[in-house]
């Protein structure tokens, strides 16, 4: 058993893949044979990923606020504290804040055995994502 009792030190999600002000917190990287990777992210409102995907899928588990999701052909969907989204292996999504909410969710994936715990598409940008102006996502989904 190891317990910590700091606050990880957060880093900064690289511009490459995130949109807007986005911040992570290593919370679990345990040796192999595991491959569990786990973060707290806290996302600024219009903050969100990049389209990606994750070999082993993902879970989300919304924290604080209120933010989006979206999986590659579906709608944009709105997504609370309490709520948590299952992302299947290898399917494309985006995730992130709502345009005028903070969102923080954990997110729980497993490595493939070369590491591998995230494909970034190359298209940086998330066309889906509703214009800063809009009143309230909320209501836009
Ligand atoms: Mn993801």
């Amino acid at each position: 058993m190891q317990i910590t009792r700091n606050h990880p030190d957060t880093s900064a999600g690289p511009a490459e893949h995130f949109n807007g002000t986005v911040w992570l917190d290593g919370i679990a990287a345990p040796r192999a044979p595991s491959g569990l990777r786990m973060f707290s992210v806290h996302f600024a409102p219009g903050g969100h990923t990049s389209w990606h995907r994750h070999p082993h899928g993902q879970v989300l588990h919304v924290t604080e606020g209120e933010g989006l999701v979206q999986r590659r052909g579906g709608p944009v969907e709105a997504i609370r504290a309490g709520d948590t989204v299952w992302i299947e292996p290898g399917e494309w999504h985006w995730h992130g804040a709502a345009p005028r909410t903070f969102m923080t969710h954990l997110a729980v994936v497993e490595a493939a055995a070369d590491g591998t715990t995230t494909d970034w598409h190359p298209r940086a940008g998330v066309d889906e994502y509703p214009a800063r102006g809009a009143r309230d996502a909320r209501h836009a989904v």
